[in-house]
């Protein structure tokens, strides 16, 4: 099944001139890259989109974190893209991200792990929509 996900290249990366690296793998894994956009977000912007996250002890630093640069949040779509681009991506500690994965190449850190990725249909929905109008997916 066809389906959208809500990638980010987060500011480690961007700052350390991944991102186009990261879109060469993107793209070269079959994805058709249907939004994508260089943004500045607030802490605020941050807590709004990792609000699931809120209890957890690292939301303060880890919201610190996507605010420290710019990063390139991406709307993606594949057969069963969700958990493709998650597969792409890598385990979130980077210790523990199998070869050939994104955070195993570009994450410094369980926090500064280089890329975002929905975990599910309905944050997909959720997360997309957080960044992008309907006219801004194409
Ligand atoms: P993901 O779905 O693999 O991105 O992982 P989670 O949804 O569990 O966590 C969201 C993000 O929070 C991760 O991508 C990391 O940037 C950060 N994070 C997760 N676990 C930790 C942690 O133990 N410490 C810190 N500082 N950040 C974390």
């Amino acid at each position: 099944m066809t389906q959208r996900t809500l990638a980010i290249i987060k500011p480690d990366a961007v700052s350390k001139g991944a991102a186009g690296a990261i879109l060469s793998k993107i793209e070269q894994a079959g994805f058709k890259v249907l939004a994508a956009k260089l943004i500045q977000m607030s802490f605020d912007d941050a807590a709004g989109f990792y609000a699931v996250h809120r209890p957890r002890p690292f939301f303060k630093s880890l919201c610190t974190f996507m605010t420290q640069g710019p990063c390139i949040p991406m709307v993606l779509e594949a057969d069963n893209g969700i958990q493709k681009w998650r597969d792409l991506m890598g385990a979130t500690d980077p210790a523990k991200a199998a070869a050939g994965t994104i955070r195993k190449e570009f994450a410094s850190s369980v926090e500064a792990n280089a890329v975002h990725g929905s975990d599910a249909p309905e944050t997909a929905a959720f997360e997309i929509a957080y960044f992008f109008s309907a006219l801004e997916i194409h």
